[in-house]
């Protein structure tokens, strides 16, 4: 299977015919329970000597085909899917923390990442230290004894920057420490992470994954390729694991450690499980990810150009620009576009900003990204309201900057959308 093309992937990948039932789509197994032959078969599946079904919350026939599917086009070794996306970041988190230590994690992220990690983890004992990532420096610097992952997002939100994932996983590697990449703007068509050096991936699948705003769900991909035994850092994955009867789930599972590790605990004790329904539909939207990610780039485009030279516009933050510090970038990390998202600087700043957003007729002001339909937000007073004006200018989030999720309409009709709710704006 791993031979295949991108586009063949998408909808061939961890979906053979049904075994029950021959079914050429991956039926929805609304399912909770899954019988054992015999005794000895149970003992075999709770010892993970045999892969099985045993309750849903562990793994699901229609769940476990989506994983399969996503670490298939990630090119990553085993996947584990959540109910969302930030229960992803805590799935991906989970087996390398713990009271005292901490994560270094870049400066651009989603205003929600940036709360989770700044404010929520805290309660766990973890906590985060906030860097940019251009200045590798002030990374190196950042890390510690305690830290244990380099956590940033392949493109960003909502500013669509763009990371130099080889660089940052360089430092990573030097450091004995994994990268964690959220994927989620880019999606595996535009950018694969692992193959640029990171270690997991995360996915919001509410986003361009699944691709029309039907579901709520997440994803950790693991690369298989990370020595979680070179140092004595990741104690649940080399030593004993007191949760899982001693198992050592590095020596027992090899590249498929982290994978099971995030079933067999992540999942069965901290319960964030996706659901049957929703990974079907996640499916469905995967078999048209290329087609879908190709009209988002190039209405993205599209949009983006003519915003530029709009003279009631200060700025237009898309990386698929040449104009962009960012385009250089985005032929290695991101080569096949700068993805659907960037902001906007509108001149009068923030009440010009209210007032696009309110006359728009086609863009939906939504707390969303990543759907086929277009969305606008004004950032700093919904998704980054929670951050000082300091953190929302460092994650590109500005009170005079709005966010566009372009989808895949007709270019010309969002632009003229544009056009009308741009004059009543700054009229
Ligand atoms: C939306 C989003 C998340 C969180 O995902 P949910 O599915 O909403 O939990 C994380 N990272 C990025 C980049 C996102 O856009």
């Amino acid at each position: 299977m791993s031979d295949y093309k991108f586009d063949t992937l998408q909808i061939h990948a961890g979906s053979a015919p049904d075994p029950a039932t021959g079914a050429v789509q991956t039926p929805i197994y609304q399912t909770t329970g899954y019988v054992f032959k015999d005794a000895d078969h149970a003992a075999r599946l709770f010892n993970l000597e045999e892969v099985g079904y045993i309750y849903s919350r562990l793994t699901n026939p229609t769940v476990s085909k989506l994983a399969e599917r996503v670490a298939a086009l990630e090119g990553g070794a085993g996947a584990v899917c959540c109910s969302s996306g930030h229960a992803a970041q805590i799935m991906a988190l989970f087996p390398l923390m713990g009271p005292g230590l901490n994560i270094v994690a870049s400066t651009r992220l989603y205003g929600g990442s940036i709360t989770q990690f700044g404010h929520t983890i805290k309660r766990f004992g973890w906590s985060c230290t906030f860097v940019d990532f251009d200045d590798l420096d002030a990374l190196e610097a950042a890390i510690d004894d305690n830290t244990r992952a380099i956590f940033c997002e392949s493109i960003s939100n909502p500013g669509g920057y763009i990371t130099d994932i080889p660089a940052v996983a360089k430092l990573a590697d030097k450091a004995g420490l994994p990268l964690i990449v959220d994927n989620t703007l880019a999606t595996p068509y535009l950018c694969r992470p692992i193959d640029l050096g990171a270690t997991l991936v995360v996915h919001s699948l509410t986003k361009y994954m699944t691709g029309n705003g039907t579901v709520t769900g997440g994803c950790v991909v693991d690369s298989g390729k990370f020595d979680w035994s070179a140092s004595d850092k990741f104690p649940s994955l080399s030593a004993p694991e007191p949760a899982y009867h001693g198992l050592k789930f590095h020596e027992a599972l090899g590249p498929m450690a982290f994978t099971f590790h995030s079933i067999a605990i992540g999942l069965r004790d901290l319960g964030m499980t996706m659901n049957a329904q929703g990974a079907h539909y996640t499916l469905m939207g995967i078999e048209t990810l290329s087609l879908r990610m190709e009209k988002h780039v190039a209405n993205a485009k599209a949009v983006a150009e003519w915003l530029e030279n709009d003279p009631r516009i200060e700025f237009v933050t898309y990386a698929g620009l040449p104009s962009s510090p960012w385009h250089e970038r985005m032929k290695t990390v991101s080569p096949k576009g700068a993805g659907g998202l960037f902001t906007v600087a509108v001149k009068g700043g923030y009440e010009a900003c209210v007032k696009l957003v309110n006359n728009l007729q086609l863009f939906a002001n939504v707390a969303n990204l990543g759907d086929t339909r277009s969305l606008i937000i004004h950032s700093a007073s919904t998704t980054h309201r929670q951050l000082s004006e300091a953190q929302q200018i460092a994650a590109g989030a500005a009170p005079n900057v709005v966010r566009l999720s372009i989808g895949i309409e007709d270019a010309g009709d969002l632009i003229a959308d544009l056009d009308q709710a741009l004059s009543a704006a700054t009229a």
